[in-house]
Formats: C-alpha cells, sequence, structure tokens
C-alpha cells in the first residue's frame, strides 16, 4: 500500500507543529521519518494512523482519501515506545486481541496467531504473560500483535528506544527480516540515525515541522541538501570560503588555510560566500596532490576501531578526522596533514 502525505498542516494550539508536509511512501517500502526530539514526527505518525486529522491537506492509502477515517478503519499495525502489552492477558492472548475486535472464529484466529507469533520467533511462549518476558521478548509481541491483522501499513513510534545497546542492535536485525518476509508498508519513527542509516529503504529527516530532505540512506548521508541535515546525520566540519571559479565539473574554493577543489557541485557562482564540509572520516591522513589540509593535533581519542582526533587549523579552527586501524601512536602537539578527496567536499551557501 502507497501512502501519501499532501500538504498536510498540523498544530496544538497556535503552536504550528507540522508545516506543509509531503510525503510519497512507496508500497512495501521501510521508510523512516527522523529528526531531533520535537521535530513533529510521533504527531505525523499519529496522523497517519488517525488519531489526529490534519487543519490543511491530506493522507492517502493508495488511493483511498483517509481524512475523516477513524483509526481502527485504517488497517493500520502500530507499535509503541511502550510495548502498552495487556499486563493481564497471556501472549497469545494479547496478539489474538486485535482479531478478537474483527470477530474472527476461534479455529481461524488460532492458527493466525500462531503463524504471527511464528513470524516474530515467539510460538514457544504463547502461554507466558507479559511480565515474565524481557524486554525484547516483549517487544516481539508487540510487532506480533501490530502483524496479525495484516495490516496494510505497519506504523513503528521509536520501538527499540527503551532496549539495551545490544538488544537493539539484535532487534535491528529482526525488525529487517520481518519486513523483508512479510513486504508490509512500514513507517518507522526515530530520532537514532544508526537506526535509520542501517535500515531505511529510504527516510525522510524532518525539523521543525518540515522535511528537509527525502532520500535513500547512502544518497541522504553523502550529499546532504543543506547544513542541518549535514549535521544531524553524521558528523561534519565546517570552513568558511568563497568561490572562486565554478564549473560544470567543479569549483575552486578558496578558504584561510588554503585552496580546495570541490566535484561537481552546479549553481556555485564565482565571488559567493560558502561553508565547505566534510566529515571526519573523508579527512584522510597524510598529504595529496589537492586539498592537503596541515594541521596540529590537540586531542587524540581511542575508541578502539578508531583513533579520533581533533586537529587545529589555527588558533581558532579545528577539524576531527577519524583514522581505521591506526599504527602509529600520534600526540598532541605533533604536526599532521590530512587531505580530503574533491568529490568528498559539500560547499552550502553562507
Ligand atoms: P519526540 O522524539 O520527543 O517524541 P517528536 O519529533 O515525535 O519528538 P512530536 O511528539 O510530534 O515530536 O511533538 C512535536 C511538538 O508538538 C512538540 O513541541 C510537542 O510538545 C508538541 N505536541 C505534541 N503533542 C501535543 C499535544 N497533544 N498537545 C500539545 N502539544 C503537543
Amino acid at each position: 500500500m502507497n501512502v501519501s502525505v499532501r500538504h498536510v498542516t498540523k498544530g496544538f494550539g497556535a503552536t504550528p507543529v507540522l508545516k506543509d508536509i509531503s510525503l510519497e511512501i512507496r508500497d512495501r517500502e521501510l521508510f523512516f521519518l527522523l529528526g531531533p526530539s520535537g521535530c513533529g514526527k510521533t504527531t505525523l505518525l499519529r496522523l497517519i494512523a488517525g488519531f489526529y486529522q490534519p487543519e490543511e491537506g491530506g493522507v492517502f492509502f493508495g488511493d483511498r482519501p483517509m481524512n475523516g477515517v477513524p483509526p481502527h478503519q485504517r488497517n493500520t499495525g502500530m507499535v509503541f515506545q511502550n510495548y502498552a502489552l495487556w499486563p493481564h492477558l497471556t501472549v497469545a492472548e494479547n496478539v489474538a486481541y486485535g482479531l478478537d475486535v474483527r470477530r474472527f472464529s476461534a479455529a481461524k484466529k488460532k492458527q493466525r496467531v500462531a503463524e504471527t507469533l511464528g513470524i516474530v520467533q515467539m510460538e514457544n511462549l504463547a502461554d507466558r504473560s507479559p511480565n515474565q518476558l524481557s524486554g525484547g521478548q516483549q517487544q516481539r509481541v508487540a510487532l506480533a500483535r501490530a502483524l496479525v491483522i495484516r495490516p496494510d501499513v505497519l506504523l513503528l513510534d521509536e520501538p527499540l528506544s527503551n532496549l539495551d545497546a545490544k538488544l537493539r542492535l539484535e532487534m535491528r536485525e529482526e525488525i529487517r527480516r520481518i519486513h523483508e518476509q512479510t513486504r508490509i508498508t512500514t513507517i518507522y519513527v526515530t530520532h537514532d540515525q544508526k537506526e535509520s542509516l542501517s535500515l531505511a529503504d529510504r527516510l525522510a529527516v524532518l525539523h521543525d515541522g518540515v522535511v528537509e530532505q527525502v532520500g535513500e540512506p547512502r544518497a541522504v548521508y553523502g550529499a546532504p541538501a543543506n547544513r542541518f541535515v549535514a549535521d544531524f546525520i553524521g558528523e561534519t566540519n565546517w570552513l568558511p570560503g568563497d568561490v572562486e571559479t565554478a564549473s560544470a565539473e567543479g569549483a575552486r574554493l578558496r578558504t584561510e588555510f588554503g585552496r580546495l577543489l570541490a566535484e561537481g557541485k552546479p549553481g556555485l557562482a564565482p565571488g559567493q560566500a560558502v561553508w565547505i564540509g566534510f566529515r571526519p572520516e573523508a579527512a584522510r591522513i597524510g598529504t595529496d596532490e589537492v586539498n592537503v589540509l596541515r594541521c596540529r593535533i590537540n586531542r587524540v581519542t581511542y575508541l578502539g576501531e578508531i583513533e579520533e582526533y581533533e586537529l587545529a587549523l589555527s588558533a581558532t579552527a579545528t577539524i576531527k578526522a577519524f583514522e581505521q586501524n591506526p599504527l602509529a601512536i600520534r600526540r598532541p602537539g605533533a604536526e599532521l596533514a590530512v587531505h580530503v578527496r574533491p568529490q568528498n567536499l559539500f560547499v552550502m551557501p553562507r
């Protein structure tokens, strides 16, 4: 089922929370709504579920307008952050609940519950009560309860945020597997960029009630639309500069730390003031023919798989660089050159 959100506006009292949001979520897609706390992602998810109505614009499931359709008639399954399981019902009864409301026969219900507990690999714990389950197992039951009705759209609101780091990774893989198996159109809300980069077919970055960018994880990480997206998804070093020359192939940029070449970047004009950005992992140790920055090491942080450096370009400008599997131990105070490939530079108007 494809889901269209068209020019949706929603506020609470005088505060606008969603400001003219439009999104096209494709059939069978695992789509992420990603953004910082308060950006409006839960409000948008609840609006798609039917708990809120938009003030302007509309939500469509396929060609069917959903404005005015109550939640229980939308055929969506929802999973909440806190699981919201019934403590007095067993696992199987919790999962069957959505079918009771839909008046399934006893035999059909039993079969469907067993099938769905199979999908989340919980068939052996069907008779347990929720308080006899671990957090990860409770989350599986919550998923089963949402899946049992065979929803057209699955809505997940920060489903892993109550789990510890290791379980979160495990359940991430589970959600990927379940989505691959069921191929239900899924809309997943999170503020965790790693979760969205690792799982999403496509993602939308929201900020202050506005969609900043939509795309596949690699496209958004590799070519963020603006500084907000670049800083929210991953880390970015920024240097102020000016455009010296610009052509279809690339731009020559002037900075107080030397000249930099950027590949591509249409739409730049000579003389334009810009921010030049690059990821810490794009800063490669050593010199090259172009884009060399000469620095002094301020700080070295050992993180196991990588060494993280804070490097001073001047008395006030610092950048961050990562080195994978370092051979030498580098010390603060030492000089170090790094270079950045022209295709790894972001250039944004200043
Ligand atoms: P979080 O990750 O913290 O849940 P979010 O991006 O999901 O954040 P929303 O829950 O959609 O954000 O909230 C967006 C804004 O709307 C916030 O400023 C919040 O305080 C406000 N808000 C949300 N629900 C209501 C409500 N029922 N009444 C009044 N204000 C609300």
